[in-house]
């Protein structure tokens, strides 16, 4: 994939692509409420934008079979597109810690953080993924979502006339984040550590900076520079922070991430990442030197004034993080599978985005055929592979994004790009 253009980065960069009815501005009688809803969804299917969600039942123990309650009934399908990226959502030291640690301690935290809910397998996961990261401290987020804007907002308000470099092709998270921070902020072209020290230059050396990127970009599957990135923050003296979600479990000897992987987890201020993935449970973190992350607990209003993650959560994640720390098994069928997947795609001619991870994005470039597309693997195959579209994705980009898991069997891998070979020559993508 070509890097974005400037003008896409902006775009990308815009918040949450919420557009207000100009009925909101000129009303003269009173507002019809509903009519403003079903305009707002109206526009959505208008532009072809408007979601469904498949309604899946996953079986304990089958990953990655599941069950689809279809309207037409209860189906079994493979499947293909999930973030449980290792299964470890179904690993039995994981479910047995969630479930022992809610028969004895009850399902909700009860609290906030600062009220009551500071529950002590939080306080040991706090103290694993710490570990991980080889920081100081570590602070727990209800998501990775939270984490990345509580984090990113505070850390870049507290810094004093801080500017924020951010790439073109952060999540959504990181650019609420950045929003909510009020600061300046520069965004540098995908990956090009050119255009970023370019930025570094023209803010001089002495203007407080912060860098935020992701080490995985989760939609094309490429891997940013990080090292060069950590040198070039070195040399103009800039903060550094880097979202890890998709890496954290999967990359790096102890599942440190790639950070971790590279060597440079040292060199980043700080780490992010989420327990919903790799972890296969829910919750988000942020990993730093003591200052920051204290800074964060005191000033982050995202994490300050909502419950706190429910300890059976804790204690799964937990068990996922130290299973993952000494298990290299997961890692290494999971790199696997990807791996076949994508020779047997190029063995078929299919087309996809090429890059160093275990993503594999197969382009579609519309969002109608790719919709279609996934509709005919999951009616004819039983394959579920959500299409994924504008504004996940910039238009024209839209794709299939499969994740491999090291449970798909290679009979699985066979009958996908049988399918996806079908689909192309029905769909003439
Ligand atoms: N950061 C990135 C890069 C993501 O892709 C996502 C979600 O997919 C998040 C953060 C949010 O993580 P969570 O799903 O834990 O909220």
């Amino acid at each position: 994939m070509p890097s974005a253009s400037p003008a896409l980065s902006e775009d990308r960069h815009a918040r949450s692509p919420i557009k207000f009815c100009d009925t909101v501005k000129q009303r003269t009688v009173a507002p019809d409420y509903q009519r403003i809803f079903e305009s707002s969804l109206r526009r959505l299917r208008d532009e072809r934008r408007y979601r469904v969600f498949a309604d899946i039942e996953r079986v304990a123990g089958k990953y990655p079979e599941a069950i689809w309650h279809s309207p037409g009934g209860p189906r079994e399908i493979v499947l293909w597109c999930s973030n449980d990226y290792l299964g470890m959502s179904q690993h039995p030291a994981v479910v047995r810690a969630m479930v022992d640690t809610a028969s004895r301690m009850g399902t909700g935290a009860g609290g906030t953080r600062n009220i009551a809910g500071t529950n002590h397998p939080l306080v040991g996961l706090e103290d694993e993924l710490a570990d991980l990261h080889g920081k100081d401290a570590a602070l727990v987020f209800t998501s990775g979502y939270v984490s990345n804007q509580a984090g990113i907002s505070t850390i870049a308000k507290l810094i004093p006339n801080c500017l924020i470099l951010s790439d073109a092709s952060n999540h959504n998270s990181m650019i609420e984040g950045i929003h909510q921070s009020n600061c300046e902020k520069r965004i540098f072209r995908h990956n090009d550590v050119a255009h970023l020290e370019c930025l570094l230059m023209q803010a001089g050396l002495h203007r407080p900076k912060l860098i935020v990127f992701e080490s995985l970009y989760s939609m094309d599957g490429d891997i940013a520079p990080i090292e060069a990135i950590c040198a070039l923050a070195e040399r103009y003296n800039a903060m550094t922070y880097c979202d890890e979600v998709h890496a954290v479990g999967m990359y790096g000897p102890r599942g440190g991430g790639i950070s971790e992987q590279l060597g440079v987890a040292g060199r980043i201020d700080v780490i992010e990442g989420t327990l919903a993935k790799a972890f296969g449970c829910l919750g988000g973190y942020l990993a730093g030197s003591s200052a920051v992350i204290d800074a964060v607990r005191s000033y982050a209003p995202g994490f300050i004034f909502t419950t706190a993650l429910p300890p059976a959560v804790c204690a799964a994640a937990t068990a996922a993080i130290r299973h993952l720390k000494v298990s290299t098994r997961e890692r290494t069928l999971h790199q696997d599978r990807a791996a076949r997947l994508k020779s047997m795609l190029d063995a078929h001619g299919l087309p996809r985005i090429h890059n160093g991870s275990h993503i594999v994005p197969v382009p579609v470039g519309d969002p109608e055929k790719c919709k279609a597309v996934s509709n005919f693997l999951l009616s004819e195959s039983g394959i579920y592979i959500q299409p994924i579209n504008y504004p996940t994705v910039p238009k024209g980009t839209e794709r299939l994004r499969i994740t491999p898991t090291p449970f798909h069997t290679d009979e699985q891998c066979d009958r996908l790009v049988e399918s996806l070979c079908a689909a192309w020559d029905e769909f003439q993508v």
